[in-house]
């Protein structure tokens, strides 16, 4: 069976965005190369049948439920691991996310499969997958293609749209799965959102960004700073949400979020074509960085070339003095 399998990750009774666009993905590919759309969810009590049921909204055919833990990668690569093996599917595609990269990378090893990350697109070809991964620092792009079976995809974070087709309920198959020793090793203590998430940037009027030129993630707190003395929020580069340095949530960009606050504040971002159609529409932009021929300068209403880490506490200084009637 030419099937293509993904993994959803869910909590609080409600689906992942990014799984959500890796199974809208499977189901769009599955069709083009005719093969059946799946997912595994793993979970307790929890999983019910209608929650499981939803994914065919997302266009998946079938989903199979296997009671274990959630949120952690072994047990879902020996979940996953079984259903291709039993039931003979061609392909496993995830959504960017660093579980996705453990999962996928370790079910590329478990079964001796082929695998490519950092993937921005997949196309269906002569009724197999290839996969588009961007090289070179993102100059060029390759196709990559499978010898053999399965062929293992890891998107990046939000290549994936989440579509709802509409194409009813998904049949529920519970899978008993027997997890390997080491998997059940590592115990989930508590789960959350990450810090900022809850921050609608979409929404907000002044935008304090970082990029890659703050250094470091406690580079964050200037951002943070600065954008609390304002009344804004902080978004980020997809450099530094990679990095793990601010949450996905805050990303600009081609795979991140499109914002026009009136005022757009870049800190240590160059300023690239992909974070720049994020952000474009701003009312006001303006760019500090310590590189007078930073690209992001050249569509910047005003640029201020310096050191981030002596402007930004200075800025803050100054917006809080304003505040207080001192300015
Ligand atoms: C398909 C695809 C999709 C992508 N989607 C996105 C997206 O959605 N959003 C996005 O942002 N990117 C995206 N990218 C990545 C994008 O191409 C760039 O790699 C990224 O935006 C660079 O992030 P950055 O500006 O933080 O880092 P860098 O390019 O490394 O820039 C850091 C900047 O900081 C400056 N700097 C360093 N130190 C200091 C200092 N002390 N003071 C002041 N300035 C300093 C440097 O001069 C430099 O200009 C995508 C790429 C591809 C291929």
């Amino acid at each position: 069976m030419s099937g293509i399998l993904t993994y959803a990750l869910h909590f609080d009774g409600a689906f992942n965005k990014n799984s959500l666009g890796a199974v809208s993905e499977g189901a769009k590919l599955a069709g083009e190369i005719g093969g059946e759309a799946a997912a595994v969810v793993l979970g307790g009590e929890d999983l019910s049948d209608e929650l499981c049921a939803s994914l065919g909204k997302y266009g998946a055919s079938k989903v199979y439920r296997v009671r274990g833990p959630e949120g952690l990668a072994q047990p879902v690569v020996d979940a996953m691991a079984k259903v291709i093996t039993d039931e003979g599917y061609s392909y496993a595609l995830f959504g960017g996310g660093l579980l996705g990269f453990e999962i996928g990378a370790g079910l590329t090893a478990r079964l001796n499969a082929g695998v490519t990350m950092e993937v921005t697109a997949v196309k269906a070809q002569d009724g197999k997958l290839v996969a588009e991964r961007p090289i070179l620092q993102d100059t060029a792009i390759v196709d990559v293609e499978y010898v053999g079976e399965p062929g293992i995809i890891i998107g990046r974070l939000n290549a994936f749209d989440a579509v709802e087709s509409g194409e009813g309920a998904a049949e529920v198959v519970d899978v008993d799965v027997e997890f390997q020793e080491h998997s059940t090793k590592a115990v989930m203590v508590t789960r959350g959102e990450q810090r900022g998430a809850d921050v609608n940037i979409e929404d907000a009027e002044l935008l304090v960004a970082g990029g890659r030129g703050l250094g470091k993630p406690e580079g964050f707190e200037l951002c943070e700073e600065l954008a609390g003395a304002l009344g804004g929020a902080v978004a980020a580069t997809r450099a530094v949400v990679d990095a793990g340095w601010y949450p996905y949530a805050a990303q600009i960009g081609q795979t991140g979020k499109t914002v026009a606050p009136k005022l757009y504040l870049a800190a240590g971002i160059s300023g690239a074509i992909q974070h720049k159609v994020g952000m474009q529409s701003s009312d006001n932009i303006v760019a500090i960085n310590k590189d007078p021929n930073a690209p992001i300068f050249e569509y910047s209403d005003l640029g201020v070339v310096g050191d981030l880490n002596k402007i930004l506490p200075k800025l803050t200084e100054a917006v809080k003095a304003r505040k207080n009637g001192a300015g």
